[in-house]
């Protein structure tokens, strides 16, 4: 049997403030196998973000464990890779330096290494803005850098905080396809936040539905293997889809009810 990439042990996050003491997550149990691609979707609030912090290793939890590839993680490290919503470019860096930021960063820049940057580059179509600055760039492209840095650095779990939120609708669905690809070509486990239900569907073989106050799992669905085998864009035509689709919206109008919640 091999390692799960990913497991979360009775985990809970407690915020402290002058306020009192806040319970962000409570008992969140998952395992993520190697290779899979899970989404976490849920209202804003629900303890998405914080998650995402406790599996890379940036906070402890305040109870439970968290595994990666069987080592307890108690600080950040380079199986783990992290893709933020807001791109962070350095402006006065051209975009190979920046997509090699995390390599220099770790110490890891070599000749061997700089070349896998420009292949990487390349693959994303990015290979004739090497030595722009980012302000020449869309959207679209700075995110395309951006997991170019992630992937830099050869993480074996990606964590991905809604990603291509800030980006129009057709950009978007491009660079779901374009991360599916590149992902599974590579066996990466990926685990993305997002709150975007159909996002979340043509993208992952599972999808972790989450609820606020206190933050904690609510349900699991699998994807069927017709959307999965699907790249993202032609995922959202398979049969299932839009069933699939209703039923998660139900789960969000469910917690809506209850908590008076808002989406994001
Ligand atoms: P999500 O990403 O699902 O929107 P977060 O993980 O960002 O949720 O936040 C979960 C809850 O924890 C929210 O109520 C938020 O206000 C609270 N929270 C997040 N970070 C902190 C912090 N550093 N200190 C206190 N409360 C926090
Ligand atoms: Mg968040």
């Amino acid at each position: 049997m091999k390692k799960p990439a990913l497991q979360l042990e009775g985990v809970s996050q407690v915020y402290v403030s002058a306020k009192g003491a806040f319970l962000a997550l409570q008992d969140v149990g998952l395992t993520v196998n190697q290779g899979e691609f899970v989404s976490l979707i849920g209202p804003s609030g629900c303890g998405k973000t914080t998650l995402l912090s406790l599996i890379s290793g940036l906070m402890a939890p305040s109870a439970g464990k968290v595994t990666v590839l069987g080592e307890a993680v108690v600080r950040p490290t380079p199986k783990v890779g992290y893709m933020l919503q807001q791109d962070y470019l350095f402006p006065w860096r051209t975009i190979y330096e920046n997509a090699a930021l995390g390599l220099e960063l770790m110490g890891r820049l070599n000749d061997t290494s700089k070349l896998y940057v420009k292949e990487l580059l390349g693959e994303m179509g990015l290979a004739r803005q090497a030595d722009r600055y980012p302000h020449h760039l869309s959207g679209g492209m700075r995110q395309r850098v951006a997991l170019v840095r992630t992937l830099a650095t050869e993480p074996d779990l990606l964590l991905l905080d809604e990603p291509f939120s800030a980006l129009d609708y057709q950009t978007k669905l491009q660079l779901e396809d374009l991360v599916v690809e590149t992902l599974k070509s590579r066996n990466k486990t990926a685990v993305l936040v997002t709150h975007d239900i159909s996002e979340a569907i043509a993208m992952s073989d599972r999808v972790v539905m989450m609820q606020p106050n206190p933050g904690r799992i609510m349900t699991e669905v699998e994807v069927p293997e017709a959307i999965r085998k699907a790249l993202p864009l032609d995922a959202r035509e398979q049969e299932g889809f839009h069933a699939l689709f209703r039923k998660l919206w139900g789960y969000f109008e469910a917690i809506d009810g209850k908590e008076g919640a808002s989406y994001g």
